[in-house]
């Protein structure tokens, strides 16, 4: 065995044999795996193999994409079969929503080349026969859905590795992972150790003991799951062609052909997590028990939905374990505060997405970045305030929600609320109602009088539309109150503060009293941060940034840190309150000695307000009139008392998420992970307005942004009002242009004081005019769009 090797890979399932020919793929063969066992011991061996490319994230969707076209380059490879079946497959909608969600879906595929197509019940009895159609709305068929055969697979990865250079060593138990001062990693295996620089956790049902060796806790929990083989069907076995897949949302099921019979599987709503206090580790080739106590209902709604099932005998059962994480994505690249340590686990459709995920850890680990926004998989996602407690129950409600309708405006139950300011019952008792981000309560609107505590989750307007309403116009009309506790917030300060700030960020650092607004650039000119900057001393700065970034912005600003400068996440030390409206500084002047008329715009002054010490800076987010009035979390309800009294005689009223969004659309500012992502560059979004081509000191990304400031971006950012009537832009709806797809949305809605419905979306540069006039898809229907070229002041 060898002892030295630049990555050592531990688990040899589907996921870590796609990582260790990845890393080949792209030019590194000193890598090796290390599989306690055989390859597939884990949840590999049990699978299924079905492989689909349907995802709510956009991006995962593209990498489910690449995952399934891989297999063939696999086989042509290494001359080793897949077992492939691309037997297509159709996904049943039986209610409106759930016919949206595929409307929705079938959209999206359009622009990103995906050849899905919306099918009727008619349709559906012809391509699916052993469906009963009755009751059935539509379908989304997908020519790329299939199965395979997951040891095969995995084999195939695995001999692909070894071609380009990569050692594999079975038998092989890792039992520590300790790093050394150097950064460097000793992975002590039964059979000696070695010595490596990079350690990648592929770990599968084992990911949490792996990742504890190294003091790491990941998210994830295994979750019991079963399949259903049966006996020889006449009405499959007569067939000339392979019966594709059906996945039935409403029966929580999915069915496929398997020899001359069928095989079909469930996300029951009695499902059961596995090994809760941790994965035996003598677990490997062996099956739970068949339970069909847990799956009796599923089994009879089957029964209706595919009839032929009801004769058919049971050939086998497979009961096996496989993780998840809170959200169902998973858990990928360099994990937060553990130099080069590598996630890839908690895949839970390994053979769906473990191609993507070998690719963009394997670009990640030598490129230093990946070809795409991977937000919705990447394991800084989740903070530090994650612990078993809350993966749980969160693991469980997203197997059981696992073919529910997911709609943009949802807000998911389990295990809240977790993290709450010092304002959550104040705003509790004023009707709030409640989303989470990042963990955290967020009001999201406030319902009055007799209006429902609870918004309905729609693809279309929402019950929180009047609610909206109110509080949008409450600002735009006088003045509005909600929290800055949302926004992530990190102090930087020391000798070198300015100059790493300089560095770091690709717009102008401001003089002390003043804040500016910068993107943060990947080498690649990609923007991974939008922040305000805001100068309070010659060596210290208050950085705001998107609240759900924290993990994320942390570990590059650890990654890049320099020496004399100290950064530090205050996101929850530092809380208060936004103001916003034509009245702000009249609501401000009531609170405070000092002037706040005196203020510029972009001003940032220490100010006693009531009797709190604060930081505000005149800026906000609505475009209006603001101020953002930071305090430490001890006085946050000292502060509200003083700003809610003076602010009750003039009307002062309190608004949510809600609002906020629409009150951007209307002066075109974009948002983080929607307009502003690592999939797009300043100059595409308008960003680059704010960077600072003169400064002295050399930003990160701009070679790049230089580049693309002289060539120009091939796409632009632009704003569109649209003739709706009751659903709004919500992200990555096509945009047609003379009948062909040309762009898509980044994000749109409603904005309540303009009275239109909005898109932001991309669009190439050659066909953008200011009287742009386009047509946008919203749910399977044309609405016609005109390109808006003011802010609604
Ligand atoms: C019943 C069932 C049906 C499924 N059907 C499908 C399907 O149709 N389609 C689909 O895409 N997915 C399906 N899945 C999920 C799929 O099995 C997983 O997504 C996939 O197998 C995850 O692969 P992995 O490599 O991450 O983990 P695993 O397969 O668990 O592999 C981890 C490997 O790491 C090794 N290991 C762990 N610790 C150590 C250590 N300390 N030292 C050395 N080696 C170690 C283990 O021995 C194991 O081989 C199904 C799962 C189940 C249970």
């Amino acid at each position: 065995m060898k002892t030295n090797s630049r990555v050592v890979v531990i688990g040899g399932g589907v996921v870590g044999c796609s990582v260790l020919y990845h890393l080949t793929k792209l030019g590194w063969s000193d890598v090796m795996l290390l599989e306690r066992s055989e390859l597939t011991s884990g949840s590999t061996w049990h699978a299924a193999g079905g492989f689909h490319t349907l995802n709510g994230d956009t991006n995962m969707a593209a990498l489910q994409g690449y995952t399934i076209r891989l297999y063939k380059e696999l086989e042509e490879i290494t001359g080793m079969s897949c077992g492939l079946h691309h037997v297509g497959g159709v996904t049943l909608a039986d209610n409106q929503e759930r016919f949206d969600m595929l409307l929705a879906e079938r959209a999206k595929h359009r622009y990103m080349g995906l050849e899905t197509e919306i099918v009727s019940p008619e349709e559906i009895a012809k391509i699916a026969p052993v469906t009963n159609i009755e009751g059935i709305l539509g379908g989304l068929y997908d020519p790329l859905d299939g199965h395979l055969d997951p040891s095969g697979t995995t084999y195939a990865y695995a001999k692909a590795a070894r071609m380009g250079g990569a050692t594999i060593d079975i038998n092989t138990k890792v039992i520590e992972t300790n790093q050394r001062s150097d950064g460097t990693w000793d992975v002590v295996t039964e059979r000696g150790t070695i010595h490596t620089e990079h350690v990648v956790n592929a770990g599968g049902l084992w990911a949490r003991e792996v990742a504890a060796m190294a003091g790491v806790y990941l998210p994830l929990h295994p979750m019991e799951h079963q399949y259903i083989v049966t006996d020889d069907i006449p009405e499959i076995y007569g067939r000339d062609s392979e019966h594709p897949h059906v996945m039935d949302p409403a029966g929580e099921s999915y069915l496929r052909q398997e020899g001359r019979g069928l095989c079909i599987g469930f996300y029951e709503q009695r499902c059961r997590p596995w090994a809760v206090n941790g994965t035996p580790w003598d677990f490997g080739h062996e099956l739970l028990p068949d339970d069909f106590d847990k799956i009796t209902e599923s089994i009879e709604f089957a029964y209706k939905r595919f009839p032929v099932l009801e004769k058919a005998g049971v050939k086998n059962v497979i009961h096996g374990p496989f993780t998840f994480a809170p959200d169902g994505n998973p858990l990928v690249g360099p994990v937060p505060g553990k130099r080069n340590y590598w996630s890839a686990c908690g895949v839970m459709a390994g053979f769906s997405q473990g191609g993507g995920v070998g690719l963009m850890l394997a670009q990640w680990m030598i490129e230093g970045e990946t070809e795409r926004d991977t937000m919705a998989m990447d394991v800084a996602r989740f903070g530090d305030w994650i612990n078993p407690g809350y993966t749980l129950p969160k693991v469980i409600e997203n197997y059981q929600k696992r073919f529910s309708v997911s709609y943009p405006n949802e807000e998911l139950p389990a295990a809240r609320p977790l993290r709450t300011t010092p304002m959550y019952d104040i705003f509790d008792n004023m009707g709030a109602v409640w989303g989470a981000q990042y963990g955290l309560e967020v009001v999201n609107y406030f319902a009055e009088g007799e209006e429902p505590r609870f918004e309905t989750p729609s693809f279309r307007r929402s019950n929180a539309f009047e609610a909206t309403r109110r509080e949008v116009m409450g600002v735009r009309e006088n003045v509005g109150i909600n929290e800055t506790h949302n926004f992530g917030k990190y102090r930087v300060t020391g000798e070198g503060a300015r100059d790493w700030l300089n560095h770091i960020m690709a717009g102008c650092i401001p003089e002390k009293g003043r804040l500016s607004l910068t993107s943060m650039l990947s080498p690649k000119g990609r923007l991974i941060g939008d922040f305000t900057v805001s100068c309070l001393g010659e060596h210290e700065f208050q950085l705001t940034a998107s609240y759900g970034s924290q993990a994320f912005h942390m570990r590059w600003f650890d990654k890049n840190i320099a020496d004399g400068v100290r950064v530090e996440n205050i996101s929850d030390r530092c809380t208060g309150f936004q103001i916003a409206g034509p009245n702000a500084t009249a609501l401000l002047q009531k609170v405070t000695r000092d002037d706040p008329e005196t203020m510029r715009f972009l001003d940032v002054r220490p100010m006693v307000v009531g009797m709190v010490e604060c930081l505000v800076q005149r800026v906000s987010y609505t475009g209006d009139l603001g101020y953002e009035i930071y305090c430490d979390p001890t006085d946050q309800r000292a502060l509200w008392h003083q700003l809610w009294a003076a602010g009750q005689p003039m009307g002062l009223r309190p608004f949510g998420m809600r609002a906020m969004m629409s009150l951007r659309l209307d002066k075109f500012f974009g948002s983080w992970m929607r307009e502003f992502s690592p999939d797009y560059t300043a100059a595409e979004t308008g960003l680059d307005r704010f960077i600072s081509w003169g400064k002295e000191i050399e930003f990160i990304g701009k070679a790049a942004a230089v580049r693309e400031r002289q060539n120009g971006s091939d796409r632009k950012l632009v704003v569109f009002k649209v003739d709706t009537d009751d659903a709004d832009v919500v992200a990555y709806e096509p945009v047609w242009i003379n009948g062909q797809v040309k762009g898509f949305c980044t994000s749109g809605g409603y904005s309540h004081y303009a009275q239109k419905s909005i898109a932001m979306a991309l669009v190439p540069g050659e066909c953008i005019t200011d009287t742009l006039e386009a047509e946008i898809e919203i749910l399977g229907k044309m609405y016609s769009a005109k390109r808006i070229t003011t802010p609604f002041l």
